[in-house]
């Protein structure tokens, strides 16, 4: 390894080593060799670019698409004593000469810059005139077409190699499908570049999905038993949801804030700024919220409805618990998601083979939602790694699901379907299983069905988890020209003749209950503050706190929790050895250290 390099993540950003395979990139970088870095969320892309831009000479050019995110970054590296400013914008006339005037006087170690303004002749021109100590296109898959982040101006940065042949180019990506990795090379002209590719698991991430009982309160129960005081996002499909839902946390108690597109401006700003500013606030959001909230210590991340793949499912998970320490991600689904994500899909107006993708896709995911095998390692099979053994850390593995044979109870539901004319729903054919006497069984005169009360041996709940299973393995489907009644699909006829059993998992709403009285399960970060050192955790929080509103930064931005706990565990009793704690730098060693040791101090008696 690079010594100065890593004198550089010591004394400056006040870590011990690199993680994998941040070496090796830093090392090609600053070799003055391009690099394709696919690294997940929480990964340490970051300092791939940062430590080389210390090390070359020149100012390094980061190039992003999260203007709003600029100031943070910029922030966070002078807290560390990097010379850091960025271009977009947000900065007046004078505000961006300045600017300028301390990259051409070689003032500066690093320049966010959007791209729409670093392809302005003017800027191109300004840059040919300075040394350049690499490129960096960070969220480097917006150069694909085919995402949903897609930037027309980041086509346009294939002209930097020509532009400048001799300064490396490191293109930055948490997307991880191969298809958007060959375009980012192509489009970027990143052919020659060495592709570091770091594992896609997120081993402090807890996955858990179960089944929909009573969903908010559901939600409220897992909120309070395992993340009390924790920041978290909650994702709901439509706004109006997302609006109720914070309405009804606010009602228990908590502190929720709604964010969806449909807001205004102002008020997601607002709201996106809260949450990075305040301790333990929460966001339920719509996809709208995600790219670009690079916020470390996001302990939970709940779905009240089902995700459309795997990708985005584990895009959304991937925004807890990016410090590392552990986080949860949490689901609860059932049955009407599934039809209502099927028939959104039927509806779509999208070519027939998107369709047919986006229903692969979906199908993935229902896939997930009910495998009674590790979740992990059906996540990490479906990004082509390999995980040998279950991981022990998602609900399958912690409290294993019992399987029954449903082959009979399918059959009787599907010859329910059949026998009633494909034309109802679940709840009057569940109905007609039980043998209930409704008036729209009197009306449609089903007693007289062969399928008449052939299922008392299960009840209402039990009914529903087997449609859910039949319709999310395609043995039936709602269709919507008829009112969402379910309809048979060629896969039944196997198992109609008796020619195809069927295994099915047995739900338990339970489960999360279960787990939550779990003490294993809560949130590691509260868990390894010891309970007499509570009153000490708050006086580390309330300094940090503010120190950064004094500052105007996020408290993150000080330090990480993992850096305060350390404080806790080690209690350093002078600087040095306060700077021995991961995340303490020589900077904010300088800044806030007495400060810390003070409070520290106070509680030793
Ligand atoms: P990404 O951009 O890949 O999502 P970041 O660059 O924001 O990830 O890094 C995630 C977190 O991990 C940050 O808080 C960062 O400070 C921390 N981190 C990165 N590299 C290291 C390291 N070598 N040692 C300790 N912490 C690290
Ligand atoms: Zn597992």
């Amino acid at each position: 390894m690079n010594n100065s390099a890593l004198s550089v993540l010591n004394t400056v950003f006040g870590y011990a080593e690199f993680r994998k395979p941040q070496d090796e990139v830093i090392n090609t970088v600053i070799n003055g060799n391009n690099a394709l870095v696919l690294m997940p969320t929480g990964g340490g892309k970051s300092l791939c670019y940062q430590v080389p831009a210390l090390i070359r000479s020149g100012c390094a050019i980061v190039i992003s698409p999260l203007i709003a995110l600029m100031q943070d970054q910029v922030n966070a590296l002078t807290l560390l004593g990097v010379k850091a400013s960025f271009l977009n914008s947000s900065l007046d006339h004078q505000q961006a000469n300045n600017v300028e005037q301390a990259l051409m006087q070689g003032q500066l170690d690093l320049l966010y810059i959007a791209p729409e303004r670093l392809t302005q002749p003017r800027m191109l021109s300004l840059l040919q005139q300075c040394n350049i100590a690499l490129f960096a296109i960070d969220e480097a898959h917006c150069v694909s077409q085919w995402g949903h982040d897609f930037r027309a101006d980041y086509l346009q940065l294939s002209l930097l190699p020509q532009q400048f042949p001799l300064v490396p180019r490191i293109a930055l990506t948490a997307t991880a499908d191969p298809r958007t990795h060959k375009e980012i090379s192509e489009k970027l002209q990143l052919d020659d570049a060495k592709h570091f590719v770091a594992g896609f698991d997120r081993p402090n991430i807890q996955y858990r999905i179960g089944q929909k009982a009573n969903a908010r309160q559901q939600l409220l129960n897992f909120i309070r038993h395992e993340h009390a005081h924790d920041a978290g996002i909650i994702y709901c499909l439509s706004r109006k949801k997302t609006e109720e839902t914070a309405n009804w946390l606010c009602q228990q108690g908590l502190q929720a804030l709604p964010y969806h597109a449909g807001l205004p401006n102002e008020v997601k700003e607002l709201h996106q700024n809260r949450f990075l500013r305040e301790d333990g606030l929460i966001i339920v959001a719509t996809i709208a919220f995600g790219m670009g909230i690079d916020k470390p210590d996001v302990r939970f991340v709940a779905h009240l409805d089902l995700p459309k793949s795997i990708e985005s499912y584990y895009q959304e998970t991937g925004r807890a618990g990016r410090d590392g320490q552990a986080a949860n991600a949490w689901m609860v689904y059932g049955l009407q998601d599934v039809i209502k994500l099927k028939q959104m899909l039927d509806k779509s107006q999208a070519p027939e083979q998107q369709k047919r993708i986006e229903r692969q896709r979906l199908d993935a995911m229902l896939g997930l939602c009910e495998i009674t095998t590790c979740r992990r390692q059906t996540l990490l099979h479906y990004f082509a790694e390999h995980l040998a053994k279950p991981c022990g850390n998602c609900d399958t593995c912690i409290t294993p699901v019992e399987k029954w044979d449903g082959t009979d109870a399918a059959r009787k539901a599907l010859s329910c379907v059949y026998r009633s004319g494909q034309r109802f729903g679940v709840n009057h054919l569940i109905d007609i299983l039980l043998g209930k006497n409704s008036a729209k069984i009197t009306q449609f005169q089903h007693q007289q069905l062969t399928t008449f009360g052939i299922g008392t041996e299960l009840d209402t709940n039990q009914w529903h988890s087997v449609f859910r299973q039949l319709v999310s393995r395609g043995y039936i489907y709602a269709d919507m020209d008829s009112f969402g009644a379910f309809k048979l699909t060629d896969k039944c006829r196997p198992l109609l003749r008796g020619e195809e059993s069927v295994e099915l998992r047995k739900d338990n709403t339970q489960l999360s209950k279960k787990q939550n009285a779990r003490k294993s399960s809560k949130s590691k970060v509260k868990a390894n503050v010891p309970e007499h050192a509570e009153p000490l955790w708050q006086a580390l929080r309330a300094l940090r706190k503010k120190l950064a509103d004094e500052h105007g930064i996020p408290p993150f931005t000080v330090f990480h929790d993992s850096a305060l706990i350390d404080m806790i565990t080690t209690k350093p009793g002078n600087r040095e050895q306060l700077l021995a704690i991961s995340g303490v730098g020589v900077s904010k060693l300088d800044k806030y250290g007495d400060q810390f040791l003070a409070v520290l101090s106070e509680f030793d008696a």
